[in-house]
């Protein structure tokens, strides 16, 4: 079964839940939204105020198309994509998006100790990830695509990637955040200093609300459709890596669709969910997936020994870890309102 995600309505139950805040008709300024299906999801993007020239619609049309143009660039299921053609060969040229998003995924694995790697590929296409026809693969097949998964066999130089012997990439993990950071840059370029981009899941925010006040994003509740709480911000990437947006089950047992790439096995690790909070798109996508990868422990000391993110963890077993630095700005909701809730603080 595939699970088609739905954040736009979730954005925009989220904008009733806090609709007393908004600012009235009569004196913001005038909004425009688009709703763009690509990168397998729905992506809502929404503009406050008039660009500095040309129409609020023709710079949603150019994010659409800049957006479009992203995934035909850097889908794996599309044989005509860049990303494709480098797997069908092992080597090959590749545009100066694709180069840029791959150097960036190489970087936040080194950083993550490799939790975070794009060559797990032939692992989640052997679970049938990537095309919905889902099977539990033998150890003895785990094994052996897991011997193929390490990104340091990765060479990007000139606009060439070159793979190791066998090799598949899949840049899934930090696709939308490079999309998002892309469609932020478009709009600031044209004069908008206000906007809010919901691309599945992954909200990232262009300055404050038109009124000055933070933006009210709600975290998705992994355990049903609501929220599990709402987080004020600014200017920031809000991006959440939960195993209940995409998964099977067989025989009692649900695997999810991030990969533990040290075992080829789907995490199961007591996490409900990651979201990662910070002013990069791309940075956010890639740790999001990455500190799910990781579990409670070892998220948070990787957290402690880095200055440029915040989390929210939403574990299995009904318990919020928060990072010190939002966490006057978290507010739980729903069935969450009364979890007990930890703040993850610097030593
Ligand atoms: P989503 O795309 O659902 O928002 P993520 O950003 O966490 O979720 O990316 C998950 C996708 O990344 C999976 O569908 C898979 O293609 C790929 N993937 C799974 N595990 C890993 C991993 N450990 N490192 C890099 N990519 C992964
Ligand atoms: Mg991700």
């Amino acid at each position: 079964m595939k699970h088609m995600k739905f954040p736009a309505l979730l954005l925009l139950a989220a904008f009733l839940f806090t609709g007393c805040a908004f600012p009235s008709a009569s004196s913001a300024p005038e909004s425009r939204s688009a709703t763009v299906f690509a990168m397998d999801t729905v992506m809502q993007l929404t503009v406050y105020g008039t660009p500095s020239s040309g129409s609020d619609e023709a710079l949603l049309d150019e994010a659409s198309s800049l957006i479009a143009s992203l995934e035909s660039a850097f889908s794996v299921t599309d044989p005509e994509s860049e990303i494709s053609a480098v797997n069908r060969a092992g080597k090959g040229a590749v545009g100066p998006d694709t180069e840029a998003l791959l150097l960036a995924a190489l970087d936040l694995s080194k950083r993550t100790g490799g939790a975070l790697d794009c060559t797990v590929y032939p692992v989640v296409r052997a679970w049938g990830f990537t095309t919905g026809t889902y099977r539990v693969p033998s150890r003895e097949e785990l094994d052996l695509l897991c011997s193929l998964v390490d990104w340091t066999a990765v060479r990007i130089s000139d606009g060439t990637v070159t793979l190791g012997e066998s090799q598949m990439i899949d840049p899934g993990a930090v696709a939308k955040g490079y999309a998002g950071d892309k469609v932020l840059r478009l709009f600031r370029e044209n004069g908008i200093t206000s906007a809010l981009v919901n691309l599945g899941g992954n909200v990232q925010a262009l300055g404050a609300k038109p009124d000055g006040s933070p933006w009210r994003i709600a975290v998705a509740d992994p355990r049903g459709n609501g929220y599990a709480g709402i987080l004020e911000a600014a200017d920031r990437a809000v991006v959440t890596s939960g195993g209940y947006e995409r998964y099977f089950e067989e025989n009692g047992t649900v695997y999810r669709h991030i990969i533990d790439p040290a075992d080829g096995m789907p995490v199961d690790n007591g996490l409900s969910s990651v979201t990662v909070i910070g002013e990069r798109g791309i940075l956010c996508d890639a740790l999001s997936t990455a500190l799910f990868v990781m579990g409670e422990e070892k998220a948070a000391q990787f957290w402690k020994q880095s200055d440029d993110f915040e989390a929210v963890l939403l574990t299995d077993d009904g318990r919020i870890l928060v990072t010190e630095g939002i966490a006057d700005v978290y507010t739980p909701c729903g069935s969450w309102e009364n979890a007990p809730l930890t703040v993850i603080r610097h030593d």
